[in-house]
């Protein structure tokens, strides 16, 4: 852990935008902050810094896929038929080439702004459904793939144990994910001991989904942590009418009258929810986890995000499927996603001369430090996560403080995040990550193993 000053000529700390701060970082957290200082020898500069965004929700192993399930079928696609396309991927993965793959996937979400991540992880055993030897071996290679880029990680051990609602036993296709309740509590106390070395790791659960979890099993696992707690909901309308057809209630709605959701929880998608399941997730100050790229690649449907703003809703953002890794671009296509269908702009950001970019970005900052259990921005005791804009970047031309927020999201390709400092350590310059060449070498030479099987 890192000991460095930060000097940054225009920092987005809690309050705003602030002059000529000094950051201290003692240990890779901030110990001090303060405004309008002097430079003082030795110290970092910066231009343009504001604070690492949390990736909410990822499956890393699935970046090895992207661009490979865009071809039509004869009746069109949908999100089942990449699912089975994801299946037949994950058999093919051993220890090795998943770790090569998350290292590629980690790299790239430190490229784009992203410092920490919410690993929804459920590839836990053999091709044969065996359990490792070490149970938690593919926990353990993803604290090495956060380890090895200096990601910052959320680990979400993933329950799974049945095919659909009611109990079905799982499909063949799903062995490597499967659980009981009392195995998946050895694999949490195995994972705890993986995450150790990271230092700043959080260790959370995700029962998969209410498919893949029966009533009985979520009772069971919710004691089973103090951290945070994940699940899929509602992403697609298939799930909505078979939830109704197995309780006569829509997921987010039996949800709620079955589990005590609280502040601890992220609901992953929640894209399929009417008015009184958007009430029942403001009231419970749960995170919403939008995966706006994801959900448009799949198909899935729109959140209805101005109504749960409005009613002063939190979220974040997840780059879930990880089929294109970009901070700026999850929050733009949220943005956009909402225009498109309320033929307005500027439709989340209420009130005269609100940034669009400033919102999102503040909004999805705070649901995903939430959601990943650690604490936002660049505040006192806050991880030294920090993030510089390329003040030199065409698109920031002219510009300042909010505007850079909004021509970074809205107007700026790639190359507007110059450098990234995790936990006080610099791990990306010039846009280019540390290790990126070693990196996309062994994910290069994995993918032609894996594919080429
Ligand atoms: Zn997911």
């Amino acid at each position: 852990m890192t000991d460095v000053q930060f000097w940054i000529e225009h920092a987005l700390l809690p309050q705003g935008w602030a002059r000529n701060v000094r950051l201290q970082v003692c240990a890779g957290r901030i110990a001090a902050i303060t405004a309008d200082a002097a430079r003082s020898e030795g110290d970092v500069h910066l231009k343009i810094g504001v604070p690492g965004l949390g990736n909410l929700h990822s499956h890393a192993f699935q970046r090895g896929m992207a661009g490979l399930a865009e071809i039509g079928g004869a009746s069109g696609d949908s999100f089942w038929s990449w699912r089975e396309l994801m299946y037949t991927f994950l058999h093919r993965l051993d220890p090795d080439s998943f770790q090569a793959i998350a290292e590629q996937a980690y790299m790239e979400m430190l490229e784009a702004g992203f410092t920490r991540v919410g690993e929804f992880h459920y590839l836990h055993h053999q091709p044969n459904g065996v359990a490792y030897d070490q149970p938690a071996e593919m926990s353990a290679r993803v604290a090495a793939a956060a380890q090895a880029t200096g990601l910052g990680l959320t680990l979400l051990p993933v329950f799974y144990a049945h095919a659909d609602f009611g109990g079905a036993p799982p499909n063949p296709a799903q062995r490597r994910l499967i659980h009981d309740v009392d195995g998946f509590a050895r694999l949490l106390d195995d994972a705890g001991r993986a995450l150790a070395p990271l230092g700043d790791a959080v260790l959370g659960i995700a029962p998969h989904s209410l498919r893949a979890v029966t009533p009985d099993e979520l009772t069971a696992l919710v004691p089973l942590t103090r951290g945070p707690i994940h699940i899929h909901i509602a992403e697609q309308t298939r799930e909505v009418d078979a939830c109704l057809a197995w309780s006569g209630q829509r997921p987010v709605q039996w949800l709620y009258a079955h589990a005590e959701v609280d502040a601890r929880w992220c609901l992953v998608h929640a894209t399929h929810v009417d008015a009184g399941e958007v009430a029942a997730m403001v009231a419970s100050q749960a995170v919403v986890g939008l995966c706006p790229i994801t959900e448009a690649n799949l198909g899935d449907g729109l959140f209805p995000m101005q109504a749960f703003a409005q009613a002063g809703g939190r979220f974040g953002v997840g780059s879930d499927s990880n089929v294109l890794i970009d901070a700026a671009e999850e929050l733009r296509l949220l943005e956009y996603g909402q225009r498109l269908v309320a033929r307005g702009r500027n439709v989340l950001a209420r009130g005269e001369g609100v940034s669009s970019g400033r919102w999102l970005f503040d909004g999805a900052l705070h649901g995903a430090a939430q959601a990943l259990r650690v604490q936002a921005g660049l505040a006192v005791g806050a991880s030294a996560d920090v993030v510089e804009l390329d003040h030199a970047h065409e698109a920031m031309a002219a510009r300042g403080d909010d505007a850079w927020l909004d021509s970074w999201l809205f107007a700026a390709r790639r190359g507007a995040v110059k450098a990234v400092w995790r936990a006080g350590r610099q791990v990306v310059s010039e846009g280019r990550h540390h290790q990126r060449d070693a990196i996309a070498a062994r994910y290069a030479a994995t993918l032609a193993k894996v594919l080429g099987a």
